[in-house]
């Protein structure tokens, strides 16, 4: 089928990483500029598989270099409508996967990609032939689709120009949701795209919850499971509600039980200690628990430094993907943050210690007031000694909690004084966590875990005599 490319195309090379020093060039990425979108147009408006290069082609860069990406398509078709588009997008990240020697990460304007060398000494030396099979994939994987042309840009001021369009694109279909909510609906949907590899990955999309890869809203599952019902956007029955604060429903469970291969039987969709949903490796930020303070930071993959806990994205990531319930890390896409329902069984805005200020910035208009400046970033919090004293100083509800609790702690047993609340239902790992016991003596003792997983039903901490 495609031996017009010089290139092999398969599902099977979708797991393929392209490693530094395999790269010939890399595209887009955290350290230069890109984005992909697709937008929905009239079938008179656009001439099917035309493509248009705006910059330098591959066989104009040099080896180890690294340049803007954009990829904008349009498409057209009877059943073509612009709810479609996200959905058709995030494709775009599966079709170039596809190609050998190609690696495409992440989406919208987060996109990053590395072309091989393996690939380059095959005969791949123009951007045309990556679009064309992509624009083939469209049109054969996704029947709505009859017609289709790609642009690609490759000259840093067009993308720059083009980029706050896109932006705009993207906020509005963010805004759509923004009225509608869990209990509007009777029907959520998933996503199973995630699973060739996470494969016990649940993802589960409401009005109130974003996908984790913050490309799918809840019209864009609804769009994508009517035009494609076997497709790999599905309706789920969200059926009675079985914890509404946390967000667990009987479909969303049974859905969870066959879509993990029994793996999961619960989740709640607005928790992040109890059931939390899965976190494939997509998401566009992870959340982390910091039992110092007992609250739980935020970090995106924009941020290069590490969060206060010592930790950068890309090691907190690996933590959290792979399609479980990690109980400490989460998964989000950005746009959970601006839901009304945002970790909600874990008290919301009043858990969050910490951010990177551009996420902040980001979202800042959906932050309460009253919590919005107690909430530190890497300029007011670097390690957790800075981190406490900030939340102290500026009043964080958390500081009240920590008193509570202790309060609650003189009045028990002194058991054990991990300040970790256990979902029960999986192993709690940790990268890095300390659990101060009170020794007999008063001073006390530290024990500090790395890397560990630790599953324990029962601990007994006896005076010894
Ligand atoms: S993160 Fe979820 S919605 Fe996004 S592509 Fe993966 S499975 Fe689909």
């Amino acid at each position: 089928m495609a031996d017009e490319f010089p290139f092999e195309i398969s599902p099977m090379f979708e797991g393929e990483r392209v490693r530094k020093g395999d790269m010939y060039v890399e595209l887009a990425g955290p350290k230069s500029r890109g984005f992909e979108l697709v937008r929905a147009v009239e079938m008179d408006e656009i001439e099917d598989g035309k493509f248009t290069l705006i910059g330098p082609d591959l066989s104009e860069m040099e080896e180890g270099t690294r340049h803007p990406l954009a990829m904008i398509y349009r498409i057209a078709g009877e059943l073509v409508e612009p709810d479609l588009e996200a959905i058709v997008e995030r494709r775009n990240h599966d079709f170039q996967n596809y190609i050998q020697g190609i690696m495409h990460l992440n989406q919208r304007y987060d996109i990053w990609l590395r072309v091989s060398k393996g690939a380059i000494q095959k005969g791949l030396n123009s951007f045309e032939s990556i679009a064309r099979a992509a624009m083939m994939l469209f049109k054969n994987e996704l029947p709505f689709i009859e017609k289709v042309e790609a642009t690609y840009i490759t000259d840093m001021d067009e993308i720059e120009k083009e980029l706050v369009g896109a932006m705009e694109i993207y906020s509005a279909r963010d805004e759509r949701t923004r009225d509608l909510h869990d209990e509007d609906v009777d029907t959520f949907y998933g996503c199973s795209l995630c699973q060739s590899f996470a494969p016990t990955n649940v993802c589960v999309i409401t009005p109130d919850r974003i996908s984790l890869c913050g490309a799918i809203n809840w019209f864009d599952g609804r769009a994508a499971a009517k035009v494609d019902p076997e497709g790999p956007q599905f309706a789920i029955n969200k059926g009675k509600v079985i914890d509404e604060i946390g967000g667990e429903y009987y479909g969303v469970n049974d859905i969870a039980n066959s879509l993990s291969s029994g793996e999961y039987d619960r989740i709640k969709l607005h928790s992040f200690f109890e059931y939390p949903h899965t976190s494939c490796g997509c998401f566009e930020v992870v959340g982390f628990y910091v039992p110092e303070v007992d609250g739980i930071g935020w970090v995106d993959r924009d941020f290069a430094g590490t969060a206060p806990n010592g930790l950068s994205f890309s090691t907190m990531a690996g933590q959290t993907g792979g399609g479980k319930q990690i109980v400490g890390f989460l998964g989000i896409g950005i746009n959970y943050f601006r839901s009304p329902k945002f970790i909600q069984a874990d008290g919301g805005w009043n858990r969050v210690v910490w951010m990177p200020k551009k996420l902040k910035d980001k979202v800042s208009g959906d932050i309460p007031k009253d919590i919005i400046d107690k909430i530190p970033t890497e300029e007011d919090a670097s390690d957790l000694e800075s981190l406490k004293k900030f939340l102290i100083e500026k009043k964080h509800p958390i500081v009240e909690k920590w008193a509570e609790e202790e309060e609650a702690e003189k009045e028990e047993e002194p058991v054990s004084h991990a300040p970790v609340p256990m979902g029960g239902q999986s192993p709690f790992q940790m990268p890095a966590f300390q659990m101060p016991v009170p020794a007999a003596g008063g001073s006390g003792v530290k024990l500090i875990f790395r890397n560990a997983k630790i599953s324990i039903d029962r601990m007994i901490v006896k005076k010894r005599d």
